[in-house]
C-alpha cells in the first residue's frame, strides 16, 4: 500500500467501503466519487471484513461491517493521523408472502453455497398457486457511514416488485431472475445492468447516503 493512499486531493473526504464485492465498487465509485470523493475498497487498503453479521436488520447488519473496520483502520498504525469515513451495506429479498425471508439471511438462505437456481426454484415452489396481488417483494439495501467522531448514518434504498411465475434472463445475479418489475414487464436480470443501477435499492441507498453526507462535510 502506498504510504500516502489515505491523504485526500482536493479536500474532498476519503472513504473506504467495506465490500470485497468488486462489482459493487464500481456502482458505489461512480455514485460518490462526484459527490464526496474517492472511495477505497478493502482489497486496495489490504484489510479483510471478518465480523459475524448476526444483526436482526439490514441496518444494524451494515453498522457491525462498518464499525469493525473503523476499528481495524484506528488501531492500524498505517493510518495514523487519517480520518476516513468507513461504509459499508447489506442487503437482501424480502417477499411478502414468507413473511419478509429470506430478509437478512438472503445470502445463507438454504447454505451460503447452494446455486441461486436451487434456491430460486425453491422460492418458486413455496409461491406455487399464489395469486399475483399476493406475490409482493423487495430487495432492501441499508447503507451505514461510521463517521470519524463515531457517529453512523443510515439510509435504506428499496426496489418493489414481485414474485415472477418463472425464473428468467441472464443478467444480475443471486434473485434477480425471479424479481419481476411490472413498469418493465421484466424480471430484474432481463433489463440491462445500467438500467437495474438507476433503479436498484443499492443505487438508491448510495445516492440517499451521497446526499447526507455532502450535508454532513
Ligand atoms: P450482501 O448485501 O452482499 O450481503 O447480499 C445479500 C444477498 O442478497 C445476496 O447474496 C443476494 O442473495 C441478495 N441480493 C442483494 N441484492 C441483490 C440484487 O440486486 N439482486 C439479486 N440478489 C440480491
Amino acid at each position: 500500500m502506498k504510504d500516502d493512499i489515505l491523504k485526500s486531493p482536493e479536500n474532498k473526504a476519503v472513504i473506504v467501503f467495506a465490500t470485497e464485492n468488486e462489482n459493487k465498487m464500481v456502482e458505489i465509485r461512480e455514485i460518490l466519487k462526484e459527490a464526496v470523493g474517492r472511495v477505497y475498497s478493502l482489497k486496495e487498503l489490504g484489510l479483510k471484513a471478518t465480523a459475524e453479521e448476526n444483526g436482526s436488520t439490514f441496518s444494524e447488519n451494515a453498522e457491525i461491517k462498518a464499525r469493525e473496520i473503523a476499528e481495524k483502520l484506528k488501531s492500524d498504525k498505517r493510518f495514523e493521523g487519517m480520518y476516513p469515513i468507513v461504509m459499508a451495506d447489506d442487503s437482501g429479498l424480502c417477499i411478502d408472502f414468507l413473511g419478509g425471508a429470506p430478509g437478512v439471511y438472503s445470502a445463507r438462505w438454504l447454505g451460503h453455497d447452494t446455486p441461486y437456481e436451487e434456491k430460486n426454484r425453491v422460492i418458486l415452489e413455496k409461491l406455487e398457486g399464489v395469486e399475483e396481488k399476493d406475490r409482493g417483494a423487495a430487495f432492501v439495501c441499508a447503507i451505514c457511514a461510521v463517521l470519524p467522531d463515531g457517529r453512523a448514518l443510515h439510509t435504506e434504498g428499496r426496489m418493489t416488485g414481485r414474485i415472477a411465475y418463472e425464473a428468467k434472463g441472464e443478467n444480475g445475479f443471486g434473485y434477480d431472475p425471479i424479481f419481476f418489475l411490472p413498469e418493465y414487464g421484466k424480471t430484474s436480470s432481463e433489463i440491462s445492468g445500467e438500467e437495474k443501477n438507476r433503479i436498484s435499492h443499492r443505487g438508491r441507498a448510495i445516492k440517499e447516503m451521497a446526499r447526507s453526507l455532502k450535508e454532513y462535510l
